[in-house]
C-alpha cells in the first residue's frame, strides 16, 4: 500500500444489506456451518442503515486509531456483496464512492456471485478508483466444502479467479484453516492448487466456533466431531501454505478475532497483532520461507 499509494489505506466496513445465495435458498439454506455474520459486523452498522452515515462513523473511529491513514476504502464485508444486479450494485458502490474521504472499494463475495457482467462493471470501476476484490475460498477440498454446507465446489473458485484475472482484477482469497475434515495433507494439496491460480493476496483465518452458528450447535452435541487447531498447529498449516505459494503473493491477514461474547472456542489467549512475529519465528525455526517448495514435489517437503 505504501509503495502503490504513498501511505496506509484503511478499510472501513459497511453493511449494504446484502444476503447470500447460501441463505436465501438459491445455493442453500441456513448458511455455511461456521457462519454468524454478527461476528464480523461492527455494532454501529446495525444501528445505521445509510452507507454514508456508516462511513462517517467508521472513518471517525479509524482516524483516531490510525492518524497516519492516507485514504479509506469502503469495505463491503457482510454477506455476499456482489449478489445483486449491476444496476443495484452501481447505486450502492457509487454512493460509497461519493464520500469525500473514500478513495476506493474493497468488496467481499463468494465465487458463485461473480457473473461476467458484474466483473465487467468491477473492471470499469478499477479504472477510476482503488478496487480490491475478496473471494471466500475457505477450503480447496470439495469434501470439506460439502461438509460445511458451502454450496459451491473448488472448481467454482477456480473459474471465478480465472475470469477475474481475465478482467484485470487482482483478487484476495480468504482461507479458513481447521474446518472439519481438513487435514495437513489437504491443506498442502490445496496450496499446490492455489499456487497455479492468479491470486494477488491471501487472508488466513483460524476456524473459530461462533455462537449461533450450526457448527456451535454441532459441537455442543458432540465436541469430538469439531476438533480445533491449537496455535502451533495453525502456524504449521499457514507455513505449509506459504512455502508452496509464490514469493510475490501478499498476505493481508494472519488470523481473525471474533468478539469474545460471540466466540464459543477456541480460547487462544493472544492478540492477533502477535501472530506475524510468531509466524516469522515459526518459519525460521522450520528453516523455511514463502515460496521454498513452489517447484518441489511434496514427497520432498
Ligand atoms: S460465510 Fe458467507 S457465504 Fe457462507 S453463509 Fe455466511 S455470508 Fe453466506
Amino acid at each position: 500500500m505504501r509503495q502503490a499509494h504513498g501511505g496506509r489505506l484503511q478499510k472501513v466496513s459497511v453493511d449494504a444489506g446484502f444476503t447470500c445465495p447460501n441463505r436465501d435458498g438459491s445455493a442453500g439454506r441456513g448458511g455455511c456451518s461456521f457462519c454468524n455474520n454478527l461476528a464480523f459486523t461492527p455494532g454501529y452498522l446495525r444501528e445505521q442503515r445509510d452507507i454514508l452515515a456508516q462511513l462517517d462513523t467508521g472513518i471517525g473511529f479509524m482516524r483516531r486509531r490510525y492518524p497516519d491513514t492516507r485514504g479509506y476504502l469502503a469495505y463491503f464485508q457482510a454477506y455476499s456483496n456482489t449478489y445483486s444486479g449491476v444496476a443495484e450494485l452501481r447505486a450502492l458502490y457509487e454512493r460509497a464512492l461519493s464520500h469525500p474521504q473514500v478513495i476506493g472499494l474493497a468488496i467481499g463475495t463468494r465465487p458463485d456471485c461473480l457473473p461476467d457482467e458484474v466483473l465487467d462493471y468491477l473492471a470499469e470501476l478499477a479504472e477510476r478508483c482503488v478496487l480490491e476484490l475478496e473471494i471466500g475460498i475457505e477450503s480447496c477440498d470439495d469434501g470439506v466444502l460439502q461438509a460445511c454446507g458451502r454450496g459451491h465446489d473448488f472448481a467454482c473458485t477456480v473459474d471465478a479467479l480465472q475470469r477475474a484475472a481475465q478482467h484485470g482484477l487482482p483478487v484476495t482469497g480468504h482461507l479458513l484453516l481447521g474446518l472439519p475434515g481438513e487435514t495437513r495433507d489437504s491443506i498442502r494439496a490445496g496450496a499446490r492448487a492455489l499456487a497455479e491460480l492468479p491470486l494477488a493476496a491471501l487472508k488466513f483465518h483460524q476456524l473459530q466456533v461462533v455462537r449461533g452458528s450450526r457448527l456451535a450447535l454441532h459441537r455442543k452435541r458432540n465436541p469430538d466431531a469439531v476438533p480445533l487447531l491449537d496455535v502451533q498447529t495453525y502456524l504449521d498449516w499457514v507455513a505449509d501454505v506459504l512455502e508452496r505459494m509464490p514469493p510475490t503473493l501478499r498476505v493481508q491477514r494472519l488470523g481473525s478475532e471474533v468478539p469474545p461474547a460471540l466466540r464459543a472456542a477456541p480460547g487462544w489467549d493472544l492478540r492477533l497483532s502477535a501472530l506475524p512475529a510468531m509466524l516469522d519465528a515459526h518459519m525460521r525455526s522450520r528453516g523455511t520461507w514463502q515460496g521454498r517448495l513452489l517447484s518441489v514435489a511434496d514427497t520432498a517437503g
